[in-house]
């Protein structure tokens, strides 16, 4: 696979990936800073050397500390069409004491306040996201179930929302009737926690599952308070299992095995991957028929899309050719800030209709229903965060099922 047109050869990391079928095209990258940045990395990779896990693990950490390194001074190329300030990078830049959200309250007063700080950051900008939000239809009600539709939540960057969207999303898709298992798969089994259950207390966990051949789905699973949302929990064991598995026969292919048998009793399996590429996430992204990104409205939380993008182009090359990514979602969204706006018209800019209309924003009221160990949707209802989700859950199932076509097309979606 080449990137960037024949005379402008992408010398750096590995080329970024396609998406939803597609090849990221060089002005994705370049949109995203990521043409300049590898190549400051100067780490040239074979691809085609490399095998999928070893390639997956925490991959060239010379070259992603090399990105990290360049931060936000590395200056973005290309970005022709996005009407950003010649010799900008289109970020605006936080001035000492940060422009960046400085409140973790609702996010939807509608308080300018945040600007004006930086003197980069004093155009008033009209909210993005409201522009483009969208209202999917409400699902068709369904008499009978399967078979489920296996989506990813998928992003190596810890906290950008993947076990929240996990548990709501999958809420608010149970609350339209749909039948959902939640998977946890991170050993820190947040999800098992946000729905209210002990994970040190469990006796079975998915790594059972995944471990042993003769352990029982029916004595793993369990039911949730709400009817149709049930959970494969997980605790601290499954972190034996990466290192487990790696002698196993098609270890890539164990969470696969382990759901197979699940499909047909669901509408969608939502599996929530822990923060890395390991051989985990090369699990989940060879079970799944889609990836879901969670990506937060924050400068760094760019340059990790184009290492996700590699992992999962070459999950699709070597394992699981039908793997699409069905949407990126943008998360912890401040639109009182010039920078979350900024950073969320650069994600529309590169990524086009795979980001969902609906747009996550910043909140306290996430945080505390972890506490309360329940969805948003139950413990918060009438919240701009419940409102949110219930949404992304009516595009999810727009985007799901019409028929066989489940990911947007290049330029043609709907959304
Ligand atoms: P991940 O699974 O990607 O690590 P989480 O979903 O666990 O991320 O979110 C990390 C933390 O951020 C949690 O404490 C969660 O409650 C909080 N959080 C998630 N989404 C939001 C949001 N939209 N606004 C504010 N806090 C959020
Ligand atoms: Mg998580």
């Amino acid at each position: 696979m080449t990137i960037g047109p024949p005379d402008e050869p992408f010398t750096g990391r590995p080329a970024p990936a396609g998406v939803g079928g597609r090849e990221m095209s060089a002005g994705q990258a370049d949109l995203l800073g990521l043409a300049d940045a590898s190549t400051e990395s100067g780490a040239a990779v074979d691809r085609s050397a490399d095998p999928v896990v070893a390639s997956t693990r925490p991959a060239s950490p010379a070259s992603a500390e090399a990105v990290a390194a360049a931060g936000p001074s590395t200056t973005l190329r290309g970005a022709d069409s996005s009407g950003a300030d010649p010799g900008s990078d289109g970020l605006a830049r936080p001035s000492r004491g940060g422009a960046g959200s400085d409140s973790d309250g609702e996010a939807d007063s509608g308080d300018d306040g945040a600007e004006g700080r930086s003197p980069r950051s004093s155009r008033r900008v009209a909210d993005p996201a409201k522009t483009r939000a969208v209202n999917a239809p409400e699902p068709r009600p369904v008499e009978t179930h399967g078979p489920a539709r296996i989506i990813a939540l998928c992003n190596q960057k810890g906290g950008v929302g993947k076990t929240t969207t996990a548990i709501n999303l999958g809420a608010a898709l149970a609350d339209y009737g749909r039948r959902v298992l939640l998977v946890d798969f991170d050993p820190q089994g947040a999800l098992s926690v946000g729905l209210g259950f002990a994970p040190h207390q469990l006796d079975q966990t998915i790594y059972n599952l995944l471990m042993e051949r003769d352990a029982s789905v029916a004595e793993t699973l369990i039911k949730t308070d709400l009817p149709g949302l049930d959970v494969l929990p997980s605790n601290i064991d499954l972190s034996a299992a990466e290192v487990q598995l790696v002698g196993e026969v098609a270890r890539e292919q164990s969470l696969a095995r382990v759901l197979r048998p699940l499909v047909g009793d669901y509408d969608y399996i939502l599996i929530d991957c822990q923060p890395s590429l390991g051989l985990l996430a090369v699990n989940a992204l060879t079970a799944a028929h889609g990836v879901v990104i969670p990506l937060e409205c924050e400068f760094f939380s760019l340059r990790g899309v184009a290492l996700l993008m590699d992992t999962i182009e070459k999950v699709r090359d070597r394992l699981n050719p039908d793997l699409t990514v069905d949407g990126i979602l943008a998360t912890m969204y401040d639109p009182r800030t010039v920078h979350g706006r900024e950073v969320f018209s650069r994600v529309v800019e590169a990524f086009g209709d795979l980001v969902y209309g609906t747009v996550i924003t910043r909140t306290v009221r996430f945080p505390e229903t972890t506490v309360a160990g329940e969805p948003i949707t139950t413990w918060a209802p009438g919240s701009g965060g419940a409102v949110a989700y219930r949404a992304l859950a009516r595009e999810v199932v727009a985007r799901t099922e019409r028929g066989d076509e489940s990911a947007p097309s290049a330029s043609g979606a709907d959304s």
